[in-house]
């Protein structure tokens, strides 16, 4: 299930690309951490030297791919991308690595998923700007070392625990993306409503902002499927009752809860003490890996759940709104 939501997730991004900002000032929120990349940006400019390599984290949908991109178009040098899973042998990442022309910025997506061997080869890539490379076998086995071009290694990460020491503390530059404000997401929809060529009322904007868990690419998902909802009628325009009745027919309830994040929260209610996360993938029939990336970091943002040494526990604002949403979403 997590590769599909992966595969999901860039289909949908394929399609989002010109709703892309396309350069820092464009960018909508975040303000602290754009602030300081500008700062970065300039430093490594005037030294006319490669910028440091930037560790991106935080959950999905925040705006780390978006942010490489601008980057690479900023710093004014090529762009490459790929990602963790996609790099088997340290062959792979050296055939990136060894076409990079001087400056440019290597994306790492998912870099928490690369395997050991691999990142041993990123190490002295990502410090010394080289590669050992073992050739021969047995006895005449040596290690070949190649110059590789100074580049900026752009690593995004959903998952920054899982990332090795060693690796982590390569990272020059290590820059969290927190969840968005209400009216950053108002910005954002209103944004992709101009691109998307669709009017919106801004009380519409306001109530998808309000249930998009606090997440540009979630926003931006409602607001195309709405959209879909005004696609007949001649005027297009999305006001605020269709909005909310799209919003009601796509299962979307008024925090932006989903129907797994509410069998969540149920189950936890329905269950007495700390739960440990094993028993509530079970539970859900969900991997723990989607739990924690997905669905974990935002009911805590919002104070819905507490996760202490002994297991997840529910706050009282969560059972409060438990009780008052019962049945909202039920069967959805
Ligand atoms: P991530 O790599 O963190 O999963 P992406 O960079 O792919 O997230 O962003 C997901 C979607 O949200 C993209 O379509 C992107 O255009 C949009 N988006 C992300 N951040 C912003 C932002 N700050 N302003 C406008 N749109 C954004």
């Amino acid at each position: 299930p997590n590769l599909e939501t992966k595969d999901m997730k860039y289909e949908e991004d394929a399609r989002n690309i010109n709703i892309r900002p396309e350069q820092l000032d464009d960018f909508i929120g975040q303000k602290d951490l754009i602030q300081n990349l500008k700062v970065f940006i300039k430093a490594a400019q005037t030294r006319t030297e490669a910028l440091d390599h930037v560790l991106l984290c935080g959950p999905p949908g925040l705006g780390k791919t978006t942010l490489a991109h601008i980057l690479s178009k900023e710093l004014r040098v090529s762009f490459r991308a790929t990602s963790g899973p996609l790099l088997n042998k340290a062959g792979d990442l050296a055939a990136v690595l060894t076409t990079l022309n001087a400056k440019d910025v290597l994306f790492i997506d998912e870099i928490h998923r690369l395997n050991r061997s691999i990142e041993e080869v990123l190490y002295t890539a990502m410090e010394d700007f080289c590669l050992d490379i073992l050739v021969g076998e047995g006895p005449s086995t040596r290690t070949l070392r190649i110059d590789i071009s100074p580049f900026t290694l752009l690593g995004a990460t959903t998952r920054i625990g899982l990332l090795s020491a060693p690796l982590r503390d390569r990272f020059g530059i290590p820059l969290h993306l927190e969840f968005y404000s209400f009216t950053e997401l108002v910005e954002v929809i209103k944004r992709g409503a101009m691109v998307l060529s669709t009017e919106i009322e801004e009380s519409a904007a306001r109530e998808i902002a309000c249930r998009a868990r606090g997440t540009p690419r979630i926003a931006l998902r409602l607001l195309r499927r709405i959209r879909d909802f005004v696609e007949m009628e001649i005027n297009r325009r999305i006001t605020y009752e269709v909005a909310n009745s799209a919003l009601l027919k796509l299962g979307v309830d008024k925090m932006g809860l989903n129907k797994l994040d509410m069998d969540y929260l149920r189950f936890l209610s329905n269950t007495s003490g700390p739960v440990g996360i094993d028993t509530i993938s079970i539970a859900l029939s969900e991997n723990v890996g989607n739990i924690e990336e997905t669905v974990e970091p935002y009911l805590i943002k919002i104070n819905f759940v507490q996760r202490t040494l002994r297991g997840r526990i529910l706050t009282y604002q969560a059972n409060k709104y438990l009780q008052s949403s019962s049945g909202e979403l039920l069967g959805k």
